[in-house]
C-alpha cells in the first residue's frame, strides 16, 4: 500500500460565537495516501471547507482546531512554528479555491504574481529564473507565455482558474487542496479543467483533495470519496463502490437527487428537511431528523464506523 502524504485522527474544530459553539468538524479521521484524488463531498455548511482550512492551519478566527490532529508526512502541523506553516503552504501543501478573482490580484501582472509567490519562498532567486520557471509552468498549462503580461481581468474564467493552479504548483507542493475549483465554471470548461488536473497530478506526481458539492465531478475525478454531513464523516470507499452501492441514507439520498442523464427518472427526488445547527445538533445521529430508515438508538447514541472491504458508514442500519 502507498504511503500517507495526509493523516487526520480524530479531528474536532470549533467556532465559538456569541450564541454557543458551532462544531463545524467533529471526529473525524482520513487518509491521504500518495498519489491519489480523495473527493470530499457533502452540502454546504457540512464541515469540508473548514476540514481544508484546518490543513493549512489557516482557520480564521474564532475558529479553532479543539482536539485530534493531521499529520503531513508523519509531521504534526499542530506542532510547526510559523516558518515551519509558511514552508508547509506552498512549498508541501497548497490550495486552489472557488474564484479565482478573489485569489488573484487585479492590480498585477499574472507574470508579477508568479514572481511574488517564488520571491516569498525561495529568497533571493533571480528574476531571470523565476520568469523561465513561470513560462515552464505556463506551458504546462496549454497557456502562451505572452499572458504573463496580462492581468487576471483580460482572461476568461477558465483560464484564470488554471493560472491559480500554476500559482499553486509553481513551488512544487506534492498536496493539493481544490476547494470548490470547478464550480464557476461551464460545464465544458470543467470538462476541460478536470482533464488538465489529471494531466498535472501525474506530471507533478501531486496527491489532491477534491472539495465539491458536486457528485458529477467527484465521479470524474476522484479514485476515493469522503462523504461528509454535520461535521462529521459518514461513508467514505472507492469511487466505484459508493457510487455503486453507497451504504448511509445521506448517500444514497444525495445520489438519488442527482439530475440521470440516461433520463430514467421521470421525477427528481429530493431530501426533506434542511442541514443541521450547527450549535445545537441533534442528538444522537446528526442526520436522523431526515432520515428515512431511523430508529430509537439513532436518536440517542452517536454511531459508531462500520466497515466491510475498506468501505465505512457511520450508521447504526450495519451494526
Ligand atoms: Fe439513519 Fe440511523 Fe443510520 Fe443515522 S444512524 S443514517 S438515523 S439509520
Amino acid at each position: 500500500m502507498k504511503e500517507n502524504v495526509l493523516e487526520i485522527k480524530n479531528l474536532h474544530v470549533q467556532f465559538p460565537i456569541h450564541i454557543g459553539t458551532v462544531r463545524a468538524v467533529e471526529d473525524v479521521s482520513l487518509n491521504l495516501r500518495k498519489g491519489e484524488v480523495m473527493g470530499l463531498v457533502g452540502e454546504s455548511g457540512c464541515g469540508k471547507s473548514t476540514l481544508g482550512f484546518s490543513i493549512l492551519r489557516l482557520l480564521r478566527p474564532p475558529g479553532k482546531i479543539t482536539a485530534g490532529e493531521i499529520n503531513y508526512h508523519g509531521r504534526n502541523i499542530g506542532n510547526m512554528s510559523q516558518k515551519e506553516l509558511l514552508d508547509l503552504r506552498g512549498r508541501n501543501i497548497s490550495m486552489i479555491f472557488q474564484d479565482p478573482l478573489t485569489s488573484l490580484d487585479p492590480l498585477y501582472t499574472i507574470g508579477d504574481q508568479f514572481l511574488e509567490t517564488l520571491r516569498t519562498h525561495e529568497k533571493g532567486i533571480k528574476k531571470k529564473i523565476a520568469l523561465e520557471r513561470a513560462v515552464d509552468m505556463l506551458k504546462n498549462l496549454g497557456i502562451s507565455p505572452n499572458r504573463l503580461y496580462e492581468y487576471p481581468h483580460q482572461m476568461s474564467g477558465g483560464m484564470r482558474q488554471r493560472i491559480m493552479i500554476g500559482i499553486g504548483l509553481i513551488l512544487n507542493p506534492d498536496l493539493l487542496i481544490a476547494d470548490e475549483p470547478t464550480t464557476a465554471l461551464d460545464v465544458i470548461v470543467e470538462a476541460q479543467f478536470l482533464d488538465l488536473l489529471n494531466e498535472l497530478r501525474e506530471k507533478f506526481d501531486l496527491t489532491i483533495m477534491f472539495i465539491t458539492h458536486n457528485l458529477g465531478v467527484v465521479a470524474q475525478a476522484s479514485d476515493r470519496i469522503t462523504v461528509m454531513y454535520g461535521g462529521r464523516m459518514v461513508e467514505t470507499g472507492t469511487a466505484e463502490d459508493v457510487f455503486a452501492d453507497p451504504k448511509h441514507p445521506y448517500t444514497q439520498g444525495l445520489l438519488a437527487s442527482v439530475p440521470n442523464i440516461k433520463l430514467e427518472q421521470t421525477e427528481l427526488q429530493t431530501m426533506p428537511g434542511a442541514p443541521p445547527d450547527l450549535v445545537n445538533p441533534p442528538p444522537g445521529c446528526v442526520f436522523h431528523p431526515r432520515c428515512p430508515h431511523v430508529m430509537d438508538i439513532c436518536k440517542q447514541e452517536v454511531p459508531k464506523s462500520f466497515r466491510a472491504n475498506g468501505h465505512m458508514r457511520a450508521c447504526w442500519l450495519y451494526k
